[in-house]
């Protein structure tokens, strides 16, 4: 596997995620960073179809480098960017089982998809849930902002999932774990059991990775 995305990666990457039933319409949005430049899908791109001239070049302080008006949720990547130097890729998408599952949550949590796999659970680790928030408002960024230190995975109540990690391929890998999961827990009622806490802190132990109990 490439060691680093192309922008090429990116359109191919960002069509494969239409492909596979993932996105719908215009909901959603990608990037990827190359050196201190990062590449996002511009404001009402249709994933689907994008070509290398749906994305636009910005600074980490996002200012426009080259292309259009990009997405408004563009500061939730940045915020992955600049909180974690190895995050390369990020994709945000508005799966139908993770947004149906982040319906039954009533609550923001730090746990809020349960590990049906041991795979989901080393790929994707702990995947916190947000409140809702309207779309590109500023208090769905700064609740974005404040987990992305301790998370590359968020899942974001009535709206959808956005992954952080260092190449699109994996990007894409946790998508499809978080989304599986979100789909078994309700095929299930919610009734199926998870792997256990001493498997998970076990796979923790490997990875050598912690997660927060709380955050203030
Ligand atoms: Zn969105």
């Amino acid at each position: 596997m490439k060691d680093i995305d192309t922008i090429k990666d990116l359109v191919d990457y960002t069509r494969l995620l239409y492909d596979r039933h993932l996105v719908h319409a215009e909901g959603g949005n990608t990037s990827i960073r190359i050196g201190n430049d990062v590449w996002i899908t511009r404001t009402g791109a249709v994933l689907g179809r994008v070509t290398e001239s749906d994305f636009t070049r910005l600074s980490l302080s996002g200012d426009v480098i080259a292309g259009e008006k990009p997405s408004k949720e563009f500061p939730m990547h940045l915020s992955f960017y600049k909180a974690r130097p190895d995050v390369k890729a990020v994709i945000h998408i508005h799966p139908t089982y993770s947004i149906a599952y982040s319906t039954l949550l009533a609550e923001p949590c730090l746990d809020a998809v349960p590990a049906y796999s041991s795979a989901l659970y080393r790929r994707a680790g702990q995947v916190p849930m947000i409140a809702y928030y309207p779309v590109g408002s500023k208090e769905l960024h700064q609740a974005i902002e404040k987990l992305t230190p301790y998370f590359y995975s968020i899942l974001m109540r009535q709206h959808g999932l956005t992954v952080a990690t260092n190449n699109l391929s994996d990007a894409l890998g946790i998508v499809e774990e978080i989304e599986q999961c979100c789909h078994i827990a309700l095929l299930t009622n919610q009734k199926g059991y998870p792997i256990t806490s001493e498997e998970k802190i076990e796979i923790d132990k490997l990875q050598g990775r912690s997660w927060p109990k709380s955050l203030n």
